[in-house]
């Protein structure tokens, strides 16, 4: 499909409407590619983060973007693995999904994935990547975005992903 692209690097250097970042429960930042995020968008996303009191997984929040010069952020809290059998696929779904229809409610026409859960979570890249391509694929109003990428930190995300686009 035209409008998805696969983009090696860092998430926070895209020139996008909208990120999405890997979060966890309490939103308060953490490792990887939260903790990037936090870092270039500076300490007031935390603040911003406290005040929203967390996030379930599976689930998506807005927030501002502050030093990182875009349009805002969506936190996304995916599932971690634990073999595969306790609804990780379709909660890592409903984040992808999720995202994708807050974005639009907000007006944003291109945004930018990380892959989420294939860091400290553990979900198999492989399987991630199928289940993140798919949801995209299939979302409905998918021809709303001017852009929807899929941002590749490790060179062996970049490599699945190429293989399944
Ligand atoms: P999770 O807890 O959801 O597994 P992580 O941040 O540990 O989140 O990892 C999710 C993915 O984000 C990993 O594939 C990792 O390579 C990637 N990542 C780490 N830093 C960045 C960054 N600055 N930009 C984009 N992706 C990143």
């Amino acid at each position: 499909m035209k409008n998805i692209e696969i983009v090696s690097g860092d998430i926070t250097k895209l020139d996008v409407d909208i990120i999405v970042n890997a979060a966890n429960e309490s939103l308060l930042g953490g490792a990887g590619v939260d903790g990037a995020i936090h870092q270039a968008a500076g300490p007031e996303l935390l603040e911003e983060c406290k005040s929203i009191g967390g996030c379930p997984t599976g689930e998506v929040r807005l927030t501002e973007a502050y030093n990182i010069e875009i349009g805002g952020i969506i936190h996304a809290v995916g599932p971690k693995w634990g073999g595969g059998q306790n609804g990780e696929s379709e909660l890592l779904e409903s984040c992808y999904f999720g995202a994708l229809e807050l974005a639009l409610e907000n007006g944003f026409k291109s945004i930018a994935f990380p892959n989420i859960s294939t860091g400290v979570y553990g979900y198999p890249k492989i399987e991630a990547a199928i289940t993140a391509t798919s949801a995209v694929k299939s979302f409905d109003d998918l021809s709303k975005f001017e852009k929807v990428i899929f941002c590749c930190f490790d060179e062996e995300n970049f490599k699945i992903y190429q293989s399944i686009l």
